[in-house]
């Protein structure tokens, strides 16, 4: 379900199918689809002042007209967040009766539950579908999804957008790699999606046993370093591309095209914004969701931090793109070296030899001395001065700022060699903690 002056567009202008559809994401005017936007972001603000008891309290509090709003601008510093959908009640979001519900789990461990209805589910797997149908997904083509089934989002979604091309699809839950390794070649799968570290389990084991022709693989679900692309690109030959969502959002959002530049967000669903930017651009991800009715999420705080990439992308495509995401929100720390993001570590830490892929870096304190603390796991030999010295050269190459400040005595840099297993983690490792006081 669309708003009326989206709903009236896509009819008239784009109709049903998906390659018309790929086609607008090419065509439409910025100055029409702002306009879209903006009108469609109206009458969401409306609709949910009316019916969402959280929201309408939100706007007493700050006594905020909802028929004077706007733009987001208007709302000032009313937000949605996770810690909001954990604290109130569903009834408290809810505006309509719902028809399915998902989970997302944080990292405090109490899953955020999400409201949807039939229509809205169908209508995220539309640009979902769009967005493959523009990455070379065809009738013809078989896709196979790995995505966690259960109360995660993201496989019915796919599976709906592969329906929707009318592409043969498997969406199988996450099992163990080794069982779609096996079937792989029995029902000739040649579009794989899946979560990037089971990409890079199932990859493991068809490089040691050989691989089959896979036109495109899609991964989501978590950030993927280059690395990991790298290393599933060259084993299955493909390219890999990335996708980015979340439950809130209804699945994806964003995925990027083969250009493999940044993810063109999904503007016909979302209005989007990037606040409280640093002096590089790079703020948290905010999305309105402008077509949802059932729970609607005005002004929701994604806790992702990204920055926008100006300038028209090669593949055609109009719709804006975001930056590979930096880290999360509650994971940036600003500290003697500089504003640090995960990202930052995975860089530097990346060749370095002697090393296990579980690590963590901390900040801490020791009087008014910030410290910035690189905990690893030595694999056989290691020989701390030339772990020591990796770093520092890679932190000199990579970070200049971080490296000089730390140079003019702004920090100090240690590191601490941990017994192997030690940092083994769960499901969304935390590479970057700030463990100072107060
Ligand atoms: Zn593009």
């Amino acid at each position: 379900m669309l708003t009326a002056a989206v709903r009236t567009f896509e009819r008239i202008a784009i109709g049903d199918s998906i390659p018309s559809l790929v086609k607008w994401g090419k065509r439409v005017p910025t100055a029409l689809a702002d306009r879209l936007q903006r009108q469609a972001f109206r009458e969401v603000v409306l609709y949910t002042a009316r019916r969402q008891p959280f929201f309408a309290r939100r706007l007493r509090e700050r006594g905020i007209d909802p028929s004077r709003v706007r733009t987001p601008a208007d709302l000032g510093d009313v937000y949605t967040s996770a810690e909001d959908l954990l604290r109130w009640p569903a009834e408290d979001f809810l505006c309509r009766a719902p028809q399915a519900v998902f989970e997302s789990t944080g990292t405090s461990g109490a899953p955020k539950r999400v409201y949807f209805g039939y229509d809205e589910l169908e209508a995220s797997a539309r640009h979902e579908a769009a967005a493959l149908y523009q990455n070379g997904v065809r009738p013809g083509d078989r896709v196979v999804c790995a995505f966690d089934g259960g109360y995660w989002i993201s496989s019915w979604v796919t599976f709906r957008a592969c329906q929707q091309i009318g592409v043969f699809c498997s969406a199988i839950g996450k099992p163990h790699p080794r069982e779609l390794y096996q079937r792989l070649a029995v029902y000739r799968y040649n579009v794989i999606i899946a979560d990037p570290t089971w990409l890079v389990s199932l990859s493991e084991i068809a490089a040691a046993r050989g691989t089959v022709p896979v036109k495109l693989i899609m991964a989501a679900g978590d950030r993927m370093s280059g690395v990991y692309r790298d290393y599933v690109q060259k084993v299955w030959n493909s390219p890999v591309v990335l996708g980015y969502g979340s439950t809130e959002a209804g699945g994806g959002v964003g995925m990027e095209c083969r250009a493999r530049c940044g993810y063109h967000l999904d503007e016909f669903n979302f209005l989007f914004e990037i606040v409280e930017p640093d002096g590089d651009g790079y703020g948290e991800l905010v999305m309105t969701t402008l077509a949802r009715r059932t729970q609607p999420l005005i002004r929701y705080r994604m806790r992702d931090v990204t920055r926008w990439i100006e300038g028209r992308c090669a593949c055609g495509v109009r719709l804006r793109r975001i930056a590979p995401i930096k880290g999360r929100r509650d994971e940036m720390v600003v500290m003697g070296a500089g504003n640090l993001h995960p990202e930052m570590f995975e860089r530097i830490l990346h060749g370095v030899e002697g090393i296990a892929d579980h690590w963590q870096v901390a900040v801490r304190q020791e009087g008014v001395r910030d410290i910035l603390e690189f905990r690893l796991e030595p694999t056989d030999g290691i020989r701390l001065p030339a772990v020591q010295e990796a770093v520092f050269r890679n932190l000199e190459n990579l970070y200049p700022e971080v490296w000089a400040n730390h140079q003019c005595g702004m920090y100090r840099l240690e590191f601490r060699l941990l017994a192997p297993g030690t940092l083994e983690q769960g499901r969304k490792p935390r590479r970057l903690v700030d463990e100072r006081q107060g």
